[in-house]
């Protein structure tokens, strides 16, 4: 396999490609008995779910190109070898939190990982009015205990700056993030798209130059602050659920950048889901508990980010950023929780500042979300857009102003 030339998988091909894997058939079973069926629903890779008489498992492999645009956007197969060493990395930092990895061809830009169910894509549980109670102390420990693991403060000098310059390897991966989030929404870019009942507030947004800034200034902070290894694309599209467990997924954007990044992103796409509620539950007393729901969840994920941080920063910082020698040994205590209060302030003014960024990207950018694109009633579709991008400005202009997460729910309830 591995030396044969790259080719794609194809659902009839599968079991003769990889059907000598003892990876697979130990556990699955003999690969004349594989059902093998293609579900991947992402932008970008084929995913399929093979089965035999003993287990499944998912083959996840990367294309030359990105699937969502076809094969005029060409990309690197070297996004796959990311995905893998990042994927073992979150899965150490948060062990269980991620898909158990089986095999791996960099050649064919081939994973076989753990087939996770009965588990859903969380955005999907969200757009049914799902309720998960672990959701939120599940991804608020594995944000603050991979974003942690993953820094300055756990990591020793030599291990760290090996990891920044194997990562450095993603540009790719990481370019696109840079445009796609930062540049592109901000003005007429021909990856563009947005609901037409939204033309004037486009031009406005265009020509606001407070936004513009902020929306600079984050790039800046992304491109410019290696604090830790992230996630890069976590989105409620890279979680999965099912009443007892979380799982995250799809870490192919890996790089190295602010901690706030996968925080603000995450949280982004919980208060899209709120927004867009109007359009896809018409009962108000339904809407109005799920959104409560939502929102008690947000503020769950980044309360139990700050216990579980907190909880780290006081056990765990053995790297560079140690800083024993100037506090803990000095019997010093005040000193590392100041510094500790002001790293966590400046995470969270990242934060939000990135899920303000998140919500534009959402709307008028390449890659659009399907809480949004599934309201069929299209001046209903631009009032829900509407709303979240006002909140979205707020949130990236106005990023330092939030003392507290709760702020947060004024300023949505203040816009409904
Ligand atoms: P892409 O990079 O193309 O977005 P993903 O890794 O997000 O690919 O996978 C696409 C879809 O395949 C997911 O939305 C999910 O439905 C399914 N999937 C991916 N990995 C698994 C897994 N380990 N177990 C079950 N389903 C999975
Ligand atoms: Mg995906
Ligand atoms: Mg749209
Ligand atoms: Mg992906």
């Amino acid at each position: 396999l591995t030396h044969s030339p790259y080719e794609p998988l194809q659902a009839d091909t599968v079991a003769d490609r990889l059907g000598g894997l003892p990876q697979m058939t130990e556990r699955i079973g003999p690969a004349a008995q594989w059902r093998v069926c293609e579900v991947g629903d992402g932008n970008l890779n084929l995913v399929f779910i093979v089965e035999g008489p003993a287990g499944s498992v998912v083959v996840k492999q990367a294309l030359p190109y990105a699937r969502v645009v076809g094969e005029s956007w060409p990309m690197s197969l070297d996004r796959s070898f990311f995905e893998h060493e990042a994927m073992l990395r979150l899965g150490r930092r948060d062990p269980g939190r991620l898909p158990e990895i089986y095999y791996f061809d960099r050649h064919q830009a081939i994973q076989v990982m753990e087939h996770l169910r009965p588990h859903v894509i969380l955005r999907k549980g969200l757009m049914a009015g799902e309720r998960y109670p672990l959701l939120a102390g599940q991804l608020g420990r594995y944000l603050a205990r991979t974003l942690f693991r993953g820094s300055d403060w756990a990591m020793e000098t030599a291990r760290r700056k090996a990891d920044l310059a194997l990562f450095a390897g993603n540009v790719e991966l990481c370019g696109i993030t840079e445009d796609l989030f930062f540049t592109d929404p901000f003005h007429d870019c021909a990856r563009n798209s947005h609901t037409p009942a939204l033309d004037r507030a486009v031009t406005a947004i265009r020509a606001d130059r407070d936004l513009k800034l902020a929306a600079f200034e984050l790039k800046a902070r992304f491109c410019g602050s290696a604090q830790t290894l992230l996630h890069g694309d976590l989105h409620t599209g890279s979680i999965m659920v099912c009443a007892g467990d979380t799982r995250v997924i799809d870490a192919e954007f890996a790089t190295y950048g602010p901690i706030g990044f996968d925080i603000g992103s995450l949280l982004a796409n919980l208060w899209m889901a709120v927004f867009a509620l109007p359009g896809l539950q018409p009962d108000n007393e339904e809407r109005r508990a799920y959104r409560d729901w939502i929102l008690d969840t947000a503020e769950a994920i980044w309360n139990v980010f700050v216990e579980e941080f907190t909880r780290l920063w006081r056990r765990e910082r053995t790297g560079i950023l140690g800083g024993r020698e100037l506090f803990e040994d000095q019997a010093d205590a005040i000193g590392s929780e100041l510094a500790l209060n002001t790293m966590i302030e400046g995470i969270w003014r990242d934060a939000v500042g990135f899920a303000g960024i998140e919500i534009h990207r959402r709307i008028l950018g390449l890659a659009h979300i399907p809480e949004f694109e599934t309201i069929a009633d299209e001046a209903l579709r631009a009032c829900c857009e509407h709303r979240a991008l006002m909140a979205g400005r707020v949130l990236a202009v106005e990023r330092g102003r939030f003392a507290a997460i709760g702020q947060v729910r004024t300023l949505i309830a203040r816009l409904e």
